[in-house]
Formats: C-alpha cells, structure tokens, sequence
C-alpha cells in the first residue's frame, strides 16, 4: 500500500503537498468511530440534525472563496466556476435539508383493524467514495442524503483533491458529533481497504470500471450501495433547432471544466441538411475559447492530470487514424502543466472510441445522421444512460424524442437541471440507485414494518 500520494497543481506540474495515506489500521479506526457514534446519532432528532446542517450551508458559502482557491489549484477550474461550485453547494445542502423530513415519515397502513407502520431506519455506517471533477459538490450529494438520514459516513475523497476534501470534511465535522464524519486520504488501495471493512453501505460517484468493481466488492456482504457513474452524454440537433442556443450548450457542455463534467455533451448528432451550417458555427466558438491557469481570465483550465490528459489524446488520435477530421486543436499545449487544445472533431462515427467510451475531455464531438430516428438510435447504441439533450423548435417533438431517449436525466431545448428535489439519476451503467429527491434520500435508509390489530 502506497504511503503518500502527491496532490500535483495540474496547471504547473509542480507539487502542493505529500499526502500521508490512512493506514489499514486508521481506516479500521475511523470505521470504529462512526460506529461508535452511530448509536447517539441514529436518535438524533430530525430538528437538531437540520439546525446543525443549516451552520455547515453557512460555513461553506462563508469560505467559497478560501475553498475555491483549493480547488482550482488541485484541480484546475477556473476560479469563478469554483468559487461558483461551493455557493451552489451549499444551496444544495439546504435543498437535501427540505428534503428530509419528508423521507423519513413514518407510513401509516390500515386495512379494517390491521395497522401497519413503516418506518425508515438509517443503515449504520456509509462509506462514501467520491471523484475529484466537483470536488465540492460531490463529496456533498452523498455526505449530506447519508448523514441527514441517521448513518454515520467514513469519507475517501479523491486522491487529487485530497486538501479540498479535507476542508469540506473540516466543514462537516466543525458540527457534527464527533465521529459521524471521519476522513480518510489515499487512492485505490485505501478504497478497497475501506470495502472490505465493517461497513453496512457504500455511496460511490466515479466512473463505470471502478462502479463494478465496488458492486462486486459490496457482494461480499451484501452491502447496499449507490452509484452514480459515469456518462456518453449525447446531444440531438434537428434542423428547426434554434443553432444559437444550440451551439452554445454544444460548446459550453463539451469544454467546460476542460470537459471534465459527468453530465455534459460528449456526442453529438446534428441533422444532415443543417450540419455544414452548425460545424462551422461551433468552430467560430471553440476559436475564441481561452485557456490558461485557472486563476486568470480564462474559459478553461488545464486537465486533471497526464494520465486523464493522456487517455483524451489517444481517443483523438484513434479518431484521425480511422477517418475523422479534426477540424481544430487536438494537440498538447507545451507548457508546463497538463494542457490540452480545446479541440472540434468531426466525420465521426461509433467505429470510434471517442464516440462510445467516456472521454471526459475538451472536444467537441460531430457525427451527421440523416433524421431524428437516426439520432435516436445512435443516442442509444451506449452502455451509458446519464443525461442527453434534444434540441428542436417544437418542444412537443422534443418531448416525444425524449421518451425514446434511454438516459436518466434528458432536456429539451436546455441542460438536464431540471426542477430541485427530482432525482440525480443514471440508468444503463450509468449508476445504481440514486440521490437528489426524497426518494433519493430513501435509497440511504430501510424500510422497517410494524403491524398489528387496533382492538
Ligand atoms: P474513479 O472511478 O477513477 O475514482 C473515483 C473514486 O474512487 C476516487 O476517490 C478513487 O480513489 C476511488 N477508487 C478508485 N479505485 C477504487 C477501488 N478499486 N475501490 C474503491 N475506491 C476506488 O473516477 P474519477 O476519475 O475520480 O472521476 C471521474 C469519473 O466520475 C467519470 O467517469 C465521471 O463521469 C464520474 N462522475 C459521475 C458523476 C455522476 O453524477 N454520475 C459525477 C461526477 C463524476
């Protein structure tokens, strides 16, 4: 097992800080702890939990800018957007608050004299596992849900974003008990050492290849678990789409955060007698994209890491040896850091890589089908189903196309953000469970029944 992991700034190379790696004998600890804790606070009541909740909201918003810094300098975002993340997580914070009371209230069955409650009981200790694109606001939407819900958590933030995690977890625990929250730092080998704990849940966002290998680990005491994985976004641009507005989701969702966004634009289909027109309108946009270290004036930073900056070269690389046109950037940038050209790639097909498998990368991808129920299909052939755009004047066609669209999360004519308190919600190998509403609130507890005969 590793001892240190190195929390690098993707925008220099250069190193922030070693990492110690929570031993083996650490992890057992913190699992102990929230154990422990679990008994006091699985009888909190719901009044003090939120009240406790409202101060960690507060906190937050109070230190988005401190918080932002962290980010932008382990992750790379750009400073606004970051900033931007924190606010709308604490939000987010008081949103899931709304949303409790309501998960938790007892059901009350009857049937002439038979009575039956159903109650929901927390499930003990959460092992939460999150990735470093939002490091904020994912750690967030499954922290809280667990929390709020009466489990205590064991949290492993993402080994490159190992001091934002921290200070959400100093967040967190500044008013909590002591240890229904405790952190854990290191990479991989510090999960599976988790999973293989005394844990009674695993909430987990990251991708799809270490998704099953948690849901296998979790078979081995049935632990419950929700995942929420990654996406193959596709967008559908039928020719009486309004193209400014178009265009702008199509570039906006493919670059930003350096295209490292789980719900976002990863493909996209655009109507044959429209695509010259739309092609060349996304490359007057991509043009004008500034990147640069995030805390300049900058509309994208650099990628997380070589590796991820690596895995997007050899997609665009696979793309041009079998026949795409890549119709601007494409390249490393050389300077220090982990840089890549905002790029646009068209003449694609799913022969390619980049058209099937997550790049989570800054490219615009461009594929010309002949109609709608092409687009469909297309839109379809994935083993993804997380969000998807469809853009048309008529919304009521749009709507229809939508039904047939299999992904858990899908707008018309704009983002898949819809009404708050709906759910967060990945279907195919995009996740497992969910979050976001009071039925994804619910996913972190059990029902339990009580019946009996009212004399
Ligand atoms: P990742 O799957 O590589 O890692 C996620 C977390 O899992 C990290 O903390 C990592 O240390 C840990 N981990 C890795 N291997 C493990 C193992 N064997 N056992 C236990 N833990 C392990 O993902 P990432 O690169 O950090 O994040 C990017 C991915 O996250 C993308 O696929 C993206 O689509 C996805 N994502 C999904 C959502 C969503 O809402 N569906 C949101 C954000 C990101």
């Amino acid at each position: 097992m590793r001892k240190f992991i190195l929390d690098i700034n993707p925008s220099t190379g250069e190193l922030i800080e070693k990492i110690k790696c929570s031993s083996p004998g650490e992890i057992a600890s913190g699992v102990k702890l929230a154990r422990k804790a679990f008994k006091v606070w699985s009888k909190t009541p719901m009044k003090k939990r939120i009240a406790l909740f409202k101060n960690i909201a507060r906190d937050l918003n109070k230190e988005k800018k401190h918080i932002g810094e962290l980010i932008t300098k382990e992750m790379g975002k750009v400073y606004n957007s970051a900033v931007g993340e924190c606010a709308g997580t604490a939000y987010a914070i008081e949103e899931n608050i709304t949303l409790a009371e309501k998960a938790l209230e007892t059901e009350i069955h009857k049937e002439d004299s038979l009575i039956t409650e159903v109650h929901r009981m927390p499930l003990g200790v959460v092992a939460v596992i999150t990735p470093w694109n939002f490091p904020v606001g994912m750690p967030e939407s499954l922290l809280t849900p667990a929390i709020l819900m009466g489990n205590t958590v064991v949290f492993k933030p993402s080994e490159n974003t190992p001091l934002t995690g921290k200070a959400i977890y100093d967040i967190y625990n500044r008013y909590l008990p002591k240890g229904v929250i405790n952190l854990l730092q290191g990479a991989e080998e510090v999960g599976e050492e988790l999973l293989t704990s005394d844990i009674d849940m695993v909430s987990f966002v990251g991708s799809q290849a270490v998704g099953k290998k948690i849901m296998e680990a979790c078979s081995k005491k049935l632990n419950r678990l929700v995942l929420e994985l990654g996406g193959k976004d596709p967008m559908i641009v039928l020719k009486d789409a309004d193209l400014d507005k178009a265009v702008n989701y199509a570039v906006n969702g493919s670059l930003r955060n350096s295209g490292q966004v789980c719900v976002s634009v990863e493909r996209i289909y655009v109507e044959q007698s429209i695509f010259t027109k739309f092609e060349k309108m996304i490359l007057d946009k991509v043009k004008n994209y500034k990147v640069g270290d995030g805390f300049d004036d900058v509309d994208m930073g650099p990628m997380v890491s070589e590796a991820q900056r690596n895995h997007v070269v050899n997609q665009i690389e696979e793309a041009k040896k079998k026949g795409a046109k890549v119709l601007y950037g494409g390249s490393v940038i050389e300077r220090n850091g982990f840089f890549l050209e905002p790029t646009v790639i068209s003449n694609l097909n799913h022969k390619h890589d980049i058209m099937t498998n997550e790049t989570f990368g800054p490219v615009v991808c461009l594929q010309k089908v002949k109609n709608a129920e092409e687009a469909i299909e297309k839109a379809n052939d994935s083993t993804f189903g997380l969000g998807a755009t469809v853009w048309t004047k008529s919304t009521d066609k749009g709507r229809k196309i939508a039904e047939q669209i299999e992904s858990g999360m899908i707008g018309v004519n704009q983002g898949i953000g819809g009404v708050s308190g709906t759910p967060w919600v990945g279907i195919k190998q995009s996740g497992f469970g969910f979050i976001g509403s009071v039925e994804g609130m619910r996913q972190f507890t059990v029902p339990k029944k009580i019946s009996y005969r009212k004399k």
